[in-house]
């Protein structure tokens, strides 16, 4: 639980906040300005950083590939791979309801690249439309790159099994086309599949990390790939203005997150499950879905009130959440969500649900 309000200031009468809004609200630890204080810095732009270069070359190796690219947002890191396994005017394939897809497609404008959906189940696309999608066919473009999601954020946190990833993998290498995975998340996808992230990164050509979500750190995220896929996106790095001077002192905090962060996401993903329990057994008239890592969709559309004024209603108990649609809200548990703001958000929903319609 956060002891003081620093989100907004429509909260401030509440000492403790539950903020389940996004595993993006973590704040750096004590051991991590420690390190952003100590790390050795240069120019990363002139003649290199040893701290990034250190968390490049950890993230690299970590996810069984050749080099790395420390950037900004996972944002930058999933444009730059789509920029460096593509030529322009190219299509790439996702999910329909992948977060390169829904909230970053805007990014395909400026790369000149057709971002097309794919149907898809739990965050898994459809093989065969897959398939169909790569077969040559003189009408349309080519598919240069296909993208994969896991943990998938839209489908509540789902992780891909890797049998899926698999045959992807296989259906992109037979049509000679790259895949990329968006990871945003995908140390929350290893936690849950109990398998090191590297089993998850081979079936890919490039991955991107983001280390500001559950891991905690201020900012920033890398991308890995090959030695030649990370030169070209060195390259859109520079252009798209992403090059930092002495991002060491982020890459430290990077650096810390990388090693101490992901061992504690089992922690995050057993509240979320205890979560999900305990607001079904409310029997009440909205329905949280079972979470496989650290995200917990509720249904509320049976209650008779739309999400945001469901978010509204949360927050005047200290509970923070987000609306995900008109008739779902979405709770994330993180490093600041512990046993008691677990029973703190249950009893806002219960108080919720009980005064609805009476207010
Ligand atoms: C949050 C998220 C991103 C974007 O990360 P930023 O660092 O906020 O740019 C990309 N993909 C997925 C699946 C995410 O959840």
């Amino acid at each position: 639980m956060l002891d003081f309000p620093i989100f907004d200031s429509r909260h401030a009468r509440h000492a403790k906040l539950t903020d389940l809004r996004s595993d993006t609200v973590t704040r750096p630890t004590d051991e991590m300005y420690a390190r952003m204080r100590e790390a050795p810095v240069g120019d990363d732009g002139l003649d290199g950083d040893p701290t990034v270069q250190a968390l490049e070359e950890a993230v690299a190796t970590m996810l069984g590939k050749d080099a790395g690219l420390y950037v900004p947002t996972c944002t930058m890191a999933n444009l730059l791979a789509a920029l460096a396994h593509t030529r322009r005017h190219e299509q790439v394939l996702l999910e329909s309801n992948a977060h390169m897809f829904a909230t970053e497609r805007g990014g395909s404008l400026l790369a000149g690249l057709a971002y097309t959906p794919i149907e898809g189940k739990a965050g898994a696309m459809d093989l065969d439309r897959i398939e169909a999608a790569v077969r040559p066919g003189s009408y349309r473009i080519g598919v240069g790159l296909i993208a994969m999601e896991t943990s998938h954020n839209n489908a509540g946190g789902a992780v891909l099994p890797l049998t899926h990833m698999q045959d992807v993998h296989e259906i992109a290498r037979r049509a000679g086309v790259s895949v990329h995975i968006d990871g945003a998340r995908l140390m929350n996808a290893a936690a849950a599949l109990e398998v090191p992230a590297a089993t998850l990164a081979q079936h890919s050509e490039s991955v991107s990390l983001c280390l500001s979500k559950g891991l905690s750190a201020p900012v920033g995220a890398v991308l890995a790939a090959s030695e030649a896929a990370i030169a070209t996106a060195k390259g859109y790095r520079k252009m798209l203005g992403g090059t930092q001077r002495q991002a060491g002192i982020m890459a430290a905090a990077g650096l810390e997150a990388l090693q101490t962060m992901s061992k504690r996401l089992r922690d995050d993903h057993a509240r979320a499950r205890v979560l999900s329990t305990r607001l079904n057994d409310l029997g009440a008239s909205f329905a949280a879905g079972e979470p496989q890592t650290n995200i917990v969709q509720v249904q509320v559309g049976g209650t008779g009130m739309p999400s945001h004024q469901w978010v509204r209603a949360l927050a005047e108990f200290g509970v923070l959440t987000r609306p995900w649609g008109e008739k779902v809200i979405r709770c994330v548990t993180h490093r600041h969500i512990d046993d008691a703001d677990i029973s703190h958000a249950v009893e806002a929903f219960a108080q919720v649900f009980e005064k609805r319609g009476h207010a």
